[in-house]
């Protein structure tokens, strides 16, 4: 089993990188802010509390997030791994994703942590914006999303330092120079 998390700030390309990463590692992919804006498209009790807080730029609570990833690996058909985008974003989430990996007898083998200077990060979500409409890529939002990663998601890497799993890759490039530098780090874990 291969089971990483993609780490990075709004913009960094976790969406589009991971695309590539399910494909080549046969992974399941479990993206917590895909799976909230589904609650939010379906205006169920949770998408309406979500849609809230996402359209401030803010965090959504951990126990929210939590019962999500824990009901997709419940319902999970049999797999190589799973890749988790956009989880875990606070410290309390990175802890509790150990525990019930563990309880699931899995392992998180890395965290890989997609690193892009923000200049470049603002521009490419205005240019997201103009493609993919999403409510929260407006400049006002952008600026409490990088925020609100600054504060609680930042600290997260030194959670993944200490249990050596921290593993930094340059997203600035094409997006196959990125994935080449992101398959250097994963295919060590295959052999
Ligand atoms: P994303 O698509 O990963 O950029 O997520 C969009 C928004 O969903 C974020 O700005 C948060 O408001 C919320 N969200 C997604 N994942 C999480 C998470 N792990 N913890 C808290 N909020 C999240």
């Amino acid at each position: 089993m291969l089971n990483i998390a993609l780490f990075g700030p709004p913009g960094s390309g976790k969406g589009t990188q991971s695309k590539f990463i399910i494909d080549k590692y046969s992974l399941t992919y479990i993206s917590t802010g895909d799976i909230l804006r589904e609650h939010i498209s379906r205006q169920t009790t949770l998408g309406l509390q979500a849609k809230q807080l996402i359209d401030q730029g803010h965090l959504v609570p951990d126990e929210l997030v939590v019962k999500l990833i824990e009901e997709k690996l419940n319902n999970a058909a049999k797999t190589n791994g799973f890749l988790f985008d956009g989880f875990p974003r606070t410290c309390s989430q990175a802890k509790i994703l150990e525990q019930i990996l563990a309880a699931r007898r899995l392992n998180l083998n890395a965290m890989v942590s997609l690193e892009v200077p923000q200049a470049e990060l603002v521009q490419r979500l205005l240019d997201r914006a103009k493609v993919q409409g999403r409510s929260d890529d407006t400049k006002e939002v952008i600026e409490a999303r990088f925020k609100e990663y600054a504060s609680k998601t930042m600290p997260v890497i030194d959670f993944y330092k200490a249990l050596n799993k921290y593993h930094p890759v340059n997203g600035v490039g094409t997006l196959d120079e990125v994935f080449v530098r992101i398959q250097q780090v994963l295919d060590a874990f295959e052999k």
